[in-house]
């Protein structure tokens, strides 16, 4: 009775989604070596025909919960070792750093997967591996805005560029990722300087998620945006015809191109500190790594593979080449807290 007493809504919340998880995952527990459990944030429909195969190939069954990346991890860490994931699966790297900082994450130690992800796109602890790239680029309207007018990231914050950018909230993972980099590169002081120039030339209040920066700067709300890659090859190649007819006026603008290169962040994978099906777990980072899972990943997203010398979609081929950051991504983690504090100084809403 004393015990029902302490408890807080909150903890009989966490006791019923905990028992929730284990009816979602109990059907296979009796196989404990066939099955894997996954946490994703990645959409269902990009990995799931990767799952199957998976699991044809090895009789590996795979069940999967769809989420947010923070409440995933809000739900590993209310679990702990009660948890039933075996693996997190996310579309930034400050959320599988935020998940190691919190020890929801165990190292993996295998030559193969560390031949195949550069240093750079992977824990230097191996708790997390890159599985696919995207790059944070500029995006201009084709009709108003000269490419030769256009060279960086910090230039944006340039007098000419007042009133003409577009760009989603400082709450949003890509930015921070992207000013963490900053951070590093150019310190904490020239940083704010420059996001405080950035804010002062939005063309608006930061509202809506990459895909409406690219529909504001077609029509004409601004003339730069800065975007995620795979969002304009989706758009690109949507069935909506507003949002082809979109993407077809923006280009797309490789920046800090004579520098340091483009800013790049992962998609990733890890291995959960609760995790009891470790072997099968690391058999699946090593399929989603192997060519035919890499160029399929990258393509269903239009994404980049991370592993060298596998042909990216014609889509982001038509893009060109680029020179890419070579910044070991764990330091994005690092410098998040940083970055976030930095964004709400500079009126970045
Ligand atoms: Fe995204």
């Amino acid at each position: 009775m004393k015990l029902m007493k302490s408890k807080t809504p909150e903890l009989l919340f966490s006791s019923l989604m905990i028992i929730l998880v284990s009816i979602t995952f109990s059907v296979t527990a009796d196989e404990s070596d066939k099955v894997i459990n996954i946490y994703s944030e990645r959409k269902e429909e990009l990995i799931k025909p990767l799952l199957d195969r998976f699991s044809e190939t090895t009789g590996i069954k795979v069940n999967m919960i769809t989420a947010k990346g923070d409440a995933l991890i809000k739900r590993l860490e209310i679990e702990g070792k009660n948890s039933p994931a075996d693996i997190l699966l996310t579309t930034d790297v400050a959320r599988l750093y935020r998940a190691k900082s919190l020890e929801l994450l165990q190292p993996i130690e295998s030559d193969v997967i560390k031949a195949i992800v550069p240093a750079n796109f992977r824990d230097t602890e191996s708790t997390w591996f890159g599985l696919s790239l995207r790059a944070r680029v500029i995006v201009y309207a084709r009709d108003r805005v000269d490419p030769e007018d256009l060279s960086s990231y910090e230039a944006l914050a340039d007098p000419e560029w007042k009133g003409r950018v577009c760009v989603r909230s400082s709450s949003n993972a890509y930015n921070q990722s992207l000013v963490s980099s900053m951070i590093v590169h150019n310190g904490l002081e020239v940083t704010e300087d420059w996001a405080k120039g950035l804010v002062d030339n939005f063309a608006r209040r930061p509202k809506g998620g990459d895909r409406d920066q690219i529909k504001a700067v077609a029509v004409g709300e601004c003339d730069v945006a800065l975007v995620n890659t795979y969002y304009l090859g989706g758009m690109l190649h949507s069935d909506i015809k507003a949002e082809k007819a979109a993407a077809e006026k923006v280009g797309l603008f490789w920046p800090n191109q004579s520098g340091r290169g483009a800013h790049f962040n992962v998609s990733g994978i890890g291995v959960t500190r609760s995790a009891v099906h470790v072997d099968a777990a690391t058999r699946l980072i090593k399929f989603l790594l192997n060519d035919e899972s890499q160029a399929w990943y990258a393509e269903a997203n239009y994404e980049y593979p991370v592993k060298s010398g596998i042909p990216a979609s014609a889509t982001l081929q038509a893009w060109g080449d680029y020179k890419a950051d070579p910044i070991k991504l764990d330091q994005l983690g690092q410098h998040n807290a940083e970055a976030v504090r930095l964004m709400d100084r500079a009126g970045w809403k």
